[in-house]
This record gives structure tokens, sequence and C-alpha cells, in this order.
């Protein structure tokens, strides 16, 4: 069986040495040494000050959201995994949905500003696939109308924009280390705020909210433990591999796939690395879709309609915005499978039964 992804695995050897030293500390978690090293590890990878490693990709966009004190309306996108919208939702928050972008699926911030009224607080964007946001107009608009910006950049890691990680752009930027991540920690994700004053805040709401006995505010756990950062510390050195190995394979769909019926997005354009994290084609239509699901089914290949549903249309939330264009491609846009390890001759069999699907369905 052939997934839309599959997690990689570090040496099992290696991963067990570190496990060794836990065992000799006993400190398994809170603030452990691992926690500490990964947590240095990535600011380098990452070229970045203020960042903290956390419990997963969902739980950071709410402390964002409590630490800047964001209660109100927040203009998001549709196009993004749930989480996007139901953080704002757990947080009480209005969701106010602007459209995407018809060619990079970012959120179009031509759509913000007539949005905007007296209750926005916030942006919420998410930079879908590993492809930056239009990030200098968003933060036009921020400092306008004095908003704070937060990127949902769960699929960003080792993606840069302008020559600097895109994780390093908003008040706060998140990242998922889910397994199904660029990179992973099994669970986990990070936080990376823009000054040190917030990142303070954020690592307070994220521990309880207190200091030994000093308690200062309404904390929650989002701590994570020596084993995930174990995990995180194998898979670090080789992230780098891991996105040429991608990258090879994105190659390979690009030259084997009949573009006459499906299209892709395009990178936006300050992006100066990109991170391969999907590998999404958009079909003609939602029926093409289906007949390439249902035409790959047989060969046990499982690509992932992603994203889907387009997040305004999600049953639980109320009075949401139309968005035609993500509307739209949410319903004929599907990830193939891809990940380091992935065998060139798989990806030959899935473009055959692609274009063979798409070709039926054309006469
Ligand atoms: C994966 C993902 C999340 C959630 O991350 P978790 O670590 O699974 O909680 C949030 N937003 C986007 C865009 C994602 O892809």
């Amino acid at each position: 069986m052939i997934n839309v992804t599959k997690s990689y695995l570090p040496d099992l050897a290696e991963y067990t040495r570190l496990l060794e030293g836990v065992w000799e500390r006993v400190h398994l978690t809170n603030n452990g040494p691992l926690v500490r090293r990964l947590e240095a590890e990535m600011r380098t990878y990452l070229g970045v000050q203020n960042l903290q490693f956390s419990t997963n990709g969902t739980i950071v966009i709410q402390l964002a959201l409590k630490a800047l004190n964001i209660t109100k309306e927040v203009i998001t996108t549709p196009f993004s995994y749930c989480a996007t919208t139901n953080v704002l939702l757990w947080e009480g928050c209005t969701p106010v949905f602007a459209d995407i972008r018809a060619d990079d699926f970012c959120i179009d911030a031509d759509l913000i500003e007539p949005l905007i009224t007296e209750n926005t607080e916030a942006i919420l964007a998410t930079h879908v696939y590993g492809n930056a946001c239009r990030i200098e107009q968003i933060e036009a608009l921020a400092q306008k109308y004095n908003l704070k910006v937060i990127y949902d950049g769960a699929h960003a890691f080792g993606a840069e924009y302008n020559g600097r990680a895109v994780l390093d752009y908003g008040d706060v930027s998140t990242c998922s280390f889910h397994a199904t991540k660029v990179f992973h920690t099994v669970e986990g994700g990070c936080l990376i705020a823009h000054n040190s004053e917030l990142a303070a805040k954020l690592q307070h709401y994220g521990t309880f909210g207190h200091h030994g006995d000093e308690y200062y505010s309404m904390g929650i756990n989002a701590k994570n433990s020596e084993f995930h950062a174990a995990m995180g510390l194998c898979v670090l050195p080789k992230v780098d591999a891991l996105i040429e190995a991608r990258k090879t394979i994105s190659e390979q769909y690009n030259s084997l796939l009949d573009f006459s019926r499906i299209s892709r997005p395009v990178l936006s354009p300050g992006m100066t690395r990109y991170n391969y994290a999907y590998y999404p084609i958009v079909l003609s239509s939602e029926q093409a879709l289906l007949n390439v699901v249902a035409a790959l089914a047989p060969e046990g290949i499982v690509p992932r309609r992603y994203f889907y549903p387009s997040l305004n249309t999600l049953p639980f939330v109320k009075n949401a915005q139309s968005c035609p264009v993500s509307e739209d491609i949410a319903s004929r846009v599907l990830s193939l499978p891809l990940y380091p390890g992935l065998a060139a001759a798989d990806v030959e069999t899935i473009c055959q039964v692609v274009n063979e699907a798409i070709l039926a369905e054309a006469v």
C-alpha cells in the first residue's frame, strides 16, 4: 500500500543512544536537556531567535491567540487544515474568511482590507503546502490597521522567503512536527515569536502560567517531552537530505504527468527555497478527482484530498463568508503520495494511472 505520506524513521540505534541518557538522568519532560538542545539546533537551522518546542501544531496557534489577547474577529484563510479554523472557534474568536488566490492557494491579501471592521484584531494565514503567503502585503495591512499577524506555518519547515525562514515572519509563526510533516518529532510543534517579550509570554502560557509558587496567568500544558525531542534530534540533521529526496520525486511527477488536464499551484515570487512538502494536483472537476482516486485504489495507492473541504463550509462554522475560489479548488485538489523512499517505479505507476484516468474522463 502506498499512502499519501510515510513517516521518516531515523536509525533506531541512534535514537536509543539518546534514550539511554534519559534513563541515566531520569528527566523525562519539563524543559529537559534534549528539549533545550533541540530548540537550540532548530534556532540555528532556521536562523531564528525565539523558538519554543511544543506539543503539536494546533495548540501553538491557540497559545499565540491567548498571548496576543485575540478574542474577537480574525481574518483567516478557508484553505487550510481544519485545525486553523478550529482553534479560532475553540478560543471563542470569530473566523472571517477571505478567499484565496487562484494561483498559489494562499489567502488573497487583496480581499482582506474590505473585511476589516472595528472588531478585527488579527490575521491568521496559512503558508499553503510550504509556499509563503503575500507577506509584505499582509504586514502592510497589519501596520495600517494595527492588527496582529499569526502564520500557521505547519507546512513551512525548511522553506525560505527572501532568504529568511518562512517561519521567521509575523508576530508569531507556528509549525507542526507531526509524523507526517517534512520535519517531525512524532507529535510536536513550535512557536516562533517576533520578540523576546512575546516569547516569554508564550512560554508562560504553555507551562500552566506559573513559575514555582508565583501564578501569573491562566496557562495550559503545551510542553513536549525528552522522547519527542530525541526523535527531533535524530531527524533534524537529515532534513536537508529529506527535502532533496522530496524534490527529486516532485520533479519526476513533473516530468511524467499529463498537464493538459491537470494544473498545479505556483510558487509565490519571494520563495528562495522550497521544501516540497506536498505534491498537489488540481483536476478539471470533482468528478475527475473521484475518478482518479477510484483508479488508484485497486493499485493500493491512497492519495489524499488535501485540503478538503473549504473551511468556510465546515458544518459547525456559522455565518461564514462564501469563498468561491477556495470551494472550487478544495473540490478538485488531490495530494499525490510524496515521501523520501517512494520508489521511482511507484511514481511511474501513479503517473500512468492518473494520466489514463484523466484521458478516460476526457473521451
Ligand atoms: C498539520 C497541520 C496542523 C496541525 O498540526 P498538528 O501538529 O497535527 O496539531 C495545523 N495546520 C496545518 C496547516 C496543518 O497542516
